[in-house]
């Protein structure tokens, strides 16, 4: 392991949580600071305020070591650092610039708090051209003998293996203007076996953006393969399966549903679009990507209302409404547009998640969320599936078939084989495979 490092990560959220936790298991001595009061008091009560597995074991053991902890007064947290990780929250704006405002107030907190000098970690999602931005605003503001390099760490945890991926990631990129600073920021990593890509930090920047773009842009074209699929009558589990093995392609990403969702794929490609725009570029593949996702999601709605009929006093269950399972993190979760678009025509929805009950009752007062799947599904007209959570699939369908009105499923991830669900006694509806029943 390199040597032990003193560091404050600023927004414990899904990532700087995730972040803070594995560096203090690495060795290394974290604070995390946030603003929101209210996450901070829980979290020092050993409690998690998001759903991650394994992630209330991990800081409890390291909370036990006195290896992390928690606290809201941010610039203590700075001052006793050497090496800050800003990991607060970048959305888009409604024009698809993204909101820098959190990143700014952080910076500005880092260059009044700052007595030495310190390396400033820039691990949220930010525009091409933000690192340079930042270090000039920590120039104008902190006093001229400190030192205060920005290196661009871009973050590819996934929500639902987060702790994994950090232990086992793919690539490190570190975009450094100052080599030493990007060398210091390597060493934090040492004990992990993994390729750490040194780049300039306006690539590294770009990095983050052209693979969200391109996991996205693998999903919108498997889910217009499947659309084709559906109108010729093949079938896209084939098809995908086909394409996957040709190992230039690989596997990955290539399963078709309702298309992506989540905090990270409508918002990063929306920001590469609009950044393109900004330097007079038109990224039509981009724009493409970003439309079929949300025609995918009005597709589901059409094929639903297609297999109900009118939908009007119709009791519809919808399993899964985390963006994606193993998670309860319902930021542009197709699962809430679906509900929507099928109250607005007058359709009774029951709802079921395994993480994100409670969240979607305070986002959603008026959609029944049940915690007990076959409450969820009792004297339903229809079942919808919208994400691929474990749980739903272990379900015990035998039983599922005897408590709902009409066996109707619309399973927008394929979880099952049509062959299996329609000797059971459903009629099965998937994306791209032809109707089972
Ligand atoms: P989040 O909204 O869950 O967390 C952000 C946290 O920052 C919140 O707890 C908020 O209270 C805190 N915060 C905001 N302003 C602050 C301030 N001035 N001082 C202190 N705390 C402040 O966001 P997230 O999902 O963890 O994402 C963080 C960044 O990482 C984003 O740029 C995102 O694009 C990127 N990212 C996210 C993921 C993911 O899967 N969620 C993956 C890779 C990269």
């Amino acid at each position: 392991m390199g040597e032990a490092a003193r560091i404050t990560v600023i927004g414990t959220g899904y990532v700087g949580l995730v972040s803070g936790a594995c560096l203090a298991e690495m060795g290394h001595q974290v604070i995390c600071a946030d603003q929101a009061e209210w996450k901070v008091a829980r979290l020092q009560q050993g409690e998690i305020p998001i759903y991650e597995p394994g992630l209330k074991e991990l800081v409890a053991t390291n909370v036990s070591a006195n290896r992390l902890s928690f606290t809201s007064h941010i610039g203590g947290a700075i001052r006793s650092s050497d090496i800050i990780i800003i990991a607060v929250g970048t959305p888009t704006q409604d024009n698809g610039d993204v909101d820098m405002s959190q990143v700014n107030n952080v910076l500005t907190c880092i260059a009044a708090n700052a007595v030495t000098s310190k390396t400033i970690v820039m691990k949220s999602t930010v525009p091409v051209g933000s690192g340079s931005l930042a270090e000039q605003h920590l120039r104008l503001l902190a006093a001229s003998h400190i030192h205060l390099p920005v290196v661009s760490n871009p973050e590819f945890l996934r929500e639902g293996s987060a702790i994994w991926d950090t232990f086992h990631p793919d690539r490190i990129v570190i975009g450094a203007k100052d080599p030493e600073a990007g060398i210091r920021i390597a060493r934090l990593h040492a004990s992990l076996r993994a390729e750490v890509l040194h780049t300039d930090r306006e690539s590294a920047e770009l990095i983050k953006y052209a693979s969200n773009a391109f996991l996205a842009t693998k999903i919108s074209f498997i889910n217009e393969m499947a659309n084709v699929c559906e109108k010729v009558g093949a079938n896209i589990s084939l098809v995908a399966k086909g394409m996957g093995l040709d190992r230039r392609i690989g596997p990955h990403f290539l399963q078709a549903g309702v298309g992506y969702g989540g905090s990270c794929f409508p918002k990063d490609t929306k920001a590469q679009l609009k950044l393109a725009q900004n330097v007079d570029y038109d990224f039509q593949i981009l724009r493409a990507v970003i439309d079929v996702n949300r025609l995918q999601r009005e597709r589901f709605v059409t094929k639903i209302e297609r297999e109900v009929g009118c939908l009007s006093g119709k009791r519809i269950a919808v399993l899964g409404l985390a963006f994606k399972p193993n998670t309860d993190d319902l930021r542009d979760a197709p699962a809430l547009d679906i509900i929507s678009a099928l109250q607005q025509q007058g359709a009774l929805i029951q709802a079921y998640d395994p993480a994100a009950a409670e969240l979607v009752m305070e986002r959603m007062p008026d959609v029944p969320v049940f915690t007990d799947p076959y409450e969820a599904l009792d004297e339903v007209d229809a079942i919808v599936i919208t994400t691929e959570w474990e749980a739903i699939r272990s379900l015990n369908w035998r039983l599922v078939r005897s408590l709902v009105k009409a066996p109707l499923i619309v399973d927008g991830r394929n979880m099952f084989e049509p062959v299996e669900m329609s000797q059971l006694g459903f009629t099965y509806v998937s994306v791209g495979r032809e109707t089972a029943m």
